[in-house]
């Protein structure tokens, strides 16, 4: 996390590496944890939530339609534009029960859950239900404002309720091998196709949400069919250009364009074609999920172009805009970026989404190939601000992810917007197809932890072993088996936050600055059943500096050791961890804790802590507190809020010691 950073894969080169499909990794260690608690809780939970919420309701033709539940909120305090047509989350519900199928789905490949795939069983009979003859599917626009559709790609989500339920489709097929879903989401892609495109008498639109784009792209490899993914390029394509469709939108349906809530089309990146920006803007997941299709697009048709933009917003967020969690979009006012450096901690919005979208755009960046530079990045994300969002036993959710906190933010059960619970669940059920990429003479080793790997790769077929107590542990043994001698290449991720490295195969150490290529070591050569190869990456507790246009971080040092960055919790320290600092020089200690918040590893050191006992009521005076020494631990940020409610803190101050 605190690279130096690598330099964008050459245009020349060109390779696709695509995830492998999530039945392919078999997960352990830590990641079989979070695993297991989807699987075993959260997939639940979700379908039990939405059915309160009052979702099925919305979606089964053949009960009363609910009304609207949740009263729209005019977006607009100003009293901008009101249409009939203004946001209310349950405009996306469909969006919910995209990721909630997606969750489930992913969940079987771990546990089967006959009961649950029962239930989305007859959620899938419902979509089937009420899609119309012509392919539409939409639950808000035909149960709640029928008569309305596609008059406000803007604000109302519709496209990017066909994307999660063209995930959820994707996913239920892969994992169930049932097509009904998919066959329902083809059809109403296909009436997408019809609708939008670039052809005389169709629609020129995107939608204000993206999403649809990266869904597109998924359906299009799933299927074969290349028809989908030239729709999801048009979208991208598309968007920013000028007259600008939402301006044209907005005047057929009687409304100034002017009277948009968020009054600038840097609110959903369409602002701009996407070929032209160069910052990261607006609401923080419509742009990871944008970046994220770019991505997709750039891999799929060798689009150096859009890999050229796509570099450009890449270094905007990571040098100027990413909370040290892999966070990102500070603001509650627009979900989304402010300006350049602006991280606050205690009120960072940083929601969950965000996070998770980040690991989605790094993932995919990697499909151009191997590369620390987004890797780094997606790890980041993976072990910090994503998977704080949810409690370590899966039944409880962040939405906002601050790195301060003075003991009043706790997870929710659900959440009035529950887009997050159902994305971090998708996330950590699919993580294993984000451990590695391939190509067709090729593997990608992108994440390290106990796992088993099936490949196809040069012809033949491939299992490599995992066996780590990563990211606890930087050892990792890597055990490959082939059925005959095959010739293929590995590459090996070398973390940007490792200071020494070492690597052998069957024994024989491997010089890394020669096998070395952006970040990975390459090993080129003919595998057999029985290869060996050892990685040792040191992991050490280490301090990590904020540039000092980062105001809030001034003074200040982070504490992390291997992917993992450290908090400090009122139940383990003294009260007011704002009166604690952290001595310059003082030694961190590592001790294992497989009896703490699942199995740890904490940090621990001698600080200070400045007293207040000593002031007899008074506000100010002109000696300095006394100062004491205190002991001082910390737990990974990702686990936090787990036990006795309190106080948390990332950036701890740092005194001269
Ligand atoms: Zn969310």
């Amino acid at each position: 996390m605190t690279n130096a950073s690598t330099a964008p894969n050459e245009i020349a080169t060109r390779a696709r590496f695509r995830p492998p499909a999530v039945p392919q990794i078999d997960l352990g260690g830590f990641w079989g944890d979070r695993v297991d608690a989807v699987a075993a809780r959260t997939a639940d939970i979700l379908y039990e939530r939405c059915v309160a919420a009052r979702m099925l309701e919305q979606i089964d033709p053949d009960r009363p339609s609910p009304g609207v539940v949740i009263p729209f909120h005019s977006m607009s305090p100003t009293g901008n534009e009101f249409t009939g047509a203004t946001v209310t989350t349950q405009m996306f519900w469909d969006s919910d029960w995209g990721k909630t199928i997606e969750t489930a789905a992913y969940s079987l490949y771990r546990r089967r859950n006959p009961e649950l795939e029962k239930k989305i069983d007859a959620v899938i009979d419902m979509y089937e239900k009420l899609q119309q003859p012509d392919g539409y599917l939409s639950s808000w626009y035909q149960r709640i404002q029928p008569g309305l559709r596609w008059t406000n790609l803007r604000d109302c989500h519709e496209l990017y309720c066909a994307g999660h339920l063209i995930e959820g489709a994707v996913a239920y097929y892969q994992a169930t091998g049932k097509r009904k879903l998919l066959d329902i989401l083809c059809r109403y892609a296909d009436h997408i196709g019809d609708t939008f495109g670039p052809e005389p008498g169709k629609k020129r639109g995107y939608c204000g949400h993206e999403e649809i784009e990266l869904a597109l792209v998924k359906l299009g490899r799933v299927t074969g069919s290349q028809k989908y993914l030239d729709l999801a390029k048009f979208f991208i394509d598309e968007r920013g250009q000028e007259p600008h469709y939402f301006d044209q939108e907005a005047r057929a349906r009687g409304a100034d364009p002017k009277n948009f809530h968020f009054r600038t089309y840097e609110y959903n990146q369409s602002h701009k074609p996407v070929r032209e920006q160069d910052k990261v803007v607006g609401h923080a997941v419509r742009a990871m999920y944008l970046y994220s299709g770019m991505a997709d697009v750039a891999t799929e048709y060798g689009d150096d172009t859009l890999r050229v933009a796509l570099d450009r917003l890449w270094d905007d967020l990571t040098q100027k805009n990413l909370y040290l969690t892999g966070g990102l979009g500070p603001s509650a006012a627009n979900e989304g970026f402010t300006a350049d450096y602006d991280l606050p901690n205690d009120t960072a919005y940083a929601e969950t989404c965000a996070a998770v979208a980040l690991v989605f755009w790094a993932s995919r960046m990697l499909g151009m190939g191997p590369n620390a530079r987004y890797a780094d990045v997606m790890e980041q994300a993976l072990y910090n601000g994503s998977i704080s969002g949810l409690s370590l036993d899966g039944s409880r959710f962040f939405y906002e992810n601050p790195l301060e906190s003075r003991g009043r933010h706790h997870r929710w059960i659900w959440h009035r917007c529950p887009c997050c619970p159902p994305n971090i669940g998708r996330m950590v059920a699919s993580v294993g197809s984000y451990f590695y990429g391939q190509s067709e003479d090729a593997i990608a080793v992108h994440l390290y932890g106990d796992n088993r790997g099936r490949f196809e790769v040069a012809g033949g077929k491939v299992t490599l072993t995992q066996e780590s107590r990563y990211p606890w542990d930087g050892a990792i043994a890597i055990a490959v088996e082939t059925e005959a001698p095959l010739h293929f290449k590995l590459y090996l991720r070398i973390p940007g936050w490792c200071r020494k490295a070492s690597l052998s195969v069957n024994g024989e150490p491997v010089d890394l600055s020669a096998a070395s290529e952006n970040g990975y070591a390459r090993l080129d050569r003919l595998w057999k059943s029985g290869d060996t190869v050892k990685l040792d990456l040191q992991m050490e507790a280490r301090r990590i500096y904020a540039n000092p246009n980062v105001r809030q971080d001034l003074g200040r040092v982070a504490l992390a050791r291997g992917p993992m960055l450290y908090c400090v919790e009122e139940v383990d320290n003294r009260g007011d961890l704002s009166a604690l600092a952290l001595p310059a020089d003082t030694a961190l200690k590592t001790l294992d804790e497989p009896g703490v918040l699942g199995g740890i590893v904490s940090l621990s050191a001698t600080g200070e802590a400045e007293l207040a006992d000593d002031w007899n009521g008074g506000l100010y005076r002109s000696t300095p507190p006394r100062r004491t020494s205190a002991d001082l631990k910390a737990v990974p940020y990702f686990a936090w809020d787990n036990r006795e409610p309190g106080e948390m803190l990332v950036w701890l101050r740092e005194s001269k010691g």
